[in-house]
């Protein structure tokens, strides 16, 4: 029988890591080699192996999503998976959703416990993430994040724990499917598009100001000079009222800033309160809400909303 094609895209992260000599773990091994830690998988598929870049994830840039994203939507294969540091993979992940159409399905995973430990997941990640990229309705849904034999979509997913094998959840929504007895199981057969296009380079300056009890402006007046901010505000999307000067002057240098709620799931509000620093005020100033969209994936899309020349305003929300 004729193996599906699959491109596994190595960037680095615990997964592929190798013990270093002064007993400290260090990213080094490629694709060709994750694809050896997992008995019978050339069996399943054909793999084209490529290691874009090798890094831990908090290593990764915007650039390098993008890079990633022009590798995928150029690859003549069936499905692709990506293998990923798990701290910014939710970040990629979404980075993908914006960048790419749903031609194939796009699977990222990564590893919570180094290989060579007792019960170390990579492996089984992988395995389960090759399965999920060989199943074509999978393309419906966007690229996905695999883990813990749980499937769960760009726009949701995050890590949710430093340590544990299961840290990635998907706040307000769940996983979308599993991977059961070798079987692929979705829940949902469609998801809404994130994709705005696929923009040369993915390099301008966004910058992420949180807002917390007894904030000042000062932050935002180290984003003169940036092309957009996202704000993760409290709650529905608020701002302490110190902040506000400050944002009045980056919105009047035509700066775009977009309001996100940090709390980690739930729409921003649009019109339950009023008064200094509310949703109405902001509204009326002029920022842009994220909508369900977390600050860290509100910032990517704003990103490449600017990059590609796209009016913001029309990209939130989200
Ligand atoms: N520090 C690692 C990374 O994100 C963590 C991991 O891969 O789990 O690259």
């Amino acid at each position: 029988m004729r193996r599906p094609r699959v491109l596994l895209a190595a960037t680095g992260g615990t997964i592929a890591t190798a013990p270093g000599g002064d007993g400290v773990h260090e990213v080094g091994r490629r694709a060709s080699d994750l694809v050896a830690t997992v008995p019978g998988l050339v069996e399943l598929a054909e793999f084209e192996c490529a290691d874009p870049v090798s890094l831990p994830s908090h290593a990764l840039t915007p650039e390098h999503m993008c890079r990633l994203a022009h590798l995928v939507a150029e690859a003549d294969c069936e499905g692709v998976v990506i293998t990923h540091g798990t701290d910014t993979l939710e970040e990629t992940a979404y980075a993908l959703a914006v960048m790419l159409e749903r031609r194939v399905p796009v699977v990222l995973t990564g590893a919570m416990r180094l290989p060579g430990r007792p019960g170390a997941d990579g492996p089984a990640n992988l395995l389960a993430a090759v399965r999920v990229a060989m199943t074509p309705a999978v393309a419906a849904l966007g690229p996905v994040v695999v883990l813990q034999d749980e499937i769960h979509l760009a726009r949701y997913v995050a890590k949710v724990h430093t340590g544990r094998v299961a840290a990635f959840a998907s706040p307000g929504l769940g996983p979308v499917g599993s991977v059961v007895e070798d079987h692929v199981q979705l829940q949902v057969t469609s998801a809404p598009s994130d994709h705005l296009g696929l923009p040369a380079r993915l390099h301008r300056r966004v910058e992420l100001v949180w807002a917390y009890a007894g904030a000042g402006g000062e932050l935002l007046e180290a984003c003169r000079g940036a092309a957009g901010v996202v704000l993760a505000g409290t709650g529905g999307g608020h701002v302490p009222p110190a902040m506000l000067e400050a944002l009045e002057r980056l919105l009047a240098a035509g700066v775009p800033v977009v309001v996100a709620s940090r709390t980690g799931s739930g729409p921003t509000l649009e019109g339950s309160y009023g008064g200094r620093g509310s949703e109405s005020e902001l509204r009326r100033m002029g920022v842009l809400a994220a909508g369900t969209l977390g600050p860290l994936k509100a910032r990517l899309r704003l990103q490449v909303a600017l990059e590609l020349g796209l009016d913001p305003g029309g990209c939130f929300p989200a």
